[in-house]
């Protein structure tokens, strides 16, 4: 099945839940998600059940790769019964989840492994504390977050993707040190260029990093080269070591948009479907979900969503796209 540009489906993205225990300042900041801010209601949010039923039906339709993602993923309880659910959908290649590491104990870690899921992201802005703290928000070490990584990788959740949203004046000065501490640990550091995304983070194109940029910081230390995609639609751009040591990943969505190739389709916690990160409403499953539609019924809702797919925000970035109206990433999920 293809969008109306050419564009396969491969990718789901699920957000569980759109609260966090952090406050990133370019994702959730504090100021918007304040003690005030109305979070979903929990007979808003899909069932497991109805997310399963939901994936399964796109499996459909060409998904191969699921990603849990929020909000925070962790804060939805026994989200290891989702995990077991997802992990007997056979067309399912890969079930990976990404979160802040906040709530990732090596128990935890575990019973996440335990019940299906085969791989983890863990996002880790700076090895320094004072930066890591001032990103995040919260009262919470960047060593907390280190040791998560060691109970994901005791937990076999391999290769571990280590995301770092890179963003001037704040961290660019970590990108040297995040690529050191992961260099030969098997682990596969992420660099991802700052995005607009949503309307609440203040974004500024002079606040983006490029990925050129990026590139030289880690060659001037270790020359790198570059690697083949996995496969058409790769978000990263990957980079190895020469000397071996591994590989690390750029996240080029603002200076080198790649529209062209994107798989992906974003189920929000509230069961709405986006097309595009940078979208401004999505479109409701979960009526359908409630309702007594058959499978069949569903299938052709979502396989006419993505059919008439033309998203292509990052190809067309503008001042003017800049203020339109976007969802919050912590509300379609990361
Ligand atoms: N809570 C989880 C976490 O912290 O990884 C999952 C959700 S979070 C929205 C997913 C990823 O999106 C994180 O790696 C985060 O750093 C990244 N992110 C959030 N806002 C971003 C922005 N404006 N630009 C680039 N990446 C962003």
């Amino acid at each position: 099945m293809r969008d109306s540009l050419g564009r396969p489906l491969h990718d789901l993205r699920i957000s569980v839940t759109d609260r966090c225990n952090f406050r990133c300042v370019y994702c959730m900041p504090r100021e918007v998600f304040g003690r005030d801010f109305a979070f979903l209601e929990r007979a808003e949010l899909l069932t497991f059940e109805e997310i399963a039923r939901v994936t399964r039906i796109l499996t459909g339709l060409g998904v191969e790769k699921v990603r849990l993602t929020g909000g925070e993923p962790l804060l939805r309880r026994d989200l290891e019964r989702l995990i077991e659910q997802l992990a007997r959908i056979d067309a399912i290649r890969d079930l990976t989840l990404t979160t802040n590491g906040s709530l990732l104990t090596r128990a935890k870690a575990k019973s996440l492994a335990d019940a299906g899921l085969r791989r983890i992201t863990i996002s880790v802005d700076s090895l320094d504390d004072h930066t890591f703290r001032e990103m995040s928000d919260v009262d919470v070490s960047v060593d907390t977050i280190l040791e998560a990584v060691d109970a994901a990788s005791q937990a076999g959740l391999h290769p571990i993707k280590i995301d770092m949203v890179v963003i001037r004046g704040r961290n660019e000065t970590s990108i040297v040190d995040v690529a050191r501490r992961f260099r030969g640990t098997g682990s596969i550091v992420r660099f991802i260029e700052y995005m607009d995304v949503g309307n609440t983070n203040g974004w500024r194109m002079a606040d983006v990093v490029s990925a050129a940029d990026i590139r030289s910081a880690i060659a001037t230390e270790w020359p790198i080269e570059r690697v083949e995609a996995n496969y058409l639609g790769e978000v990263a751009e990957r980079w190895r070591y020469i000397d071996g040591q591994g590989e690390i990943g750029i996240i080029t969505s603002v200076t080198q948009p790649f529209c062209g190739a994107c798989s992906r389709l974003r189920l929000s916690a509230a069961g709405e479907l986006y097309t595009c990160l940078f979208a401004g409403k999505g479109h409701d499953v979960r009526a359908l979900l409630r309702s007594a539609a058959s499978d069949e019924e569903v299938r052709e809702f979502v396989s006419g969503i993505w059919r008439a797919r033309d998203d292509r925000y990052s190809e067309i970035r503008s001042e003017a796209t800049e203020s339109l109206r976007k969802v919050e990433m912590s509300h379609i999920g990361g």
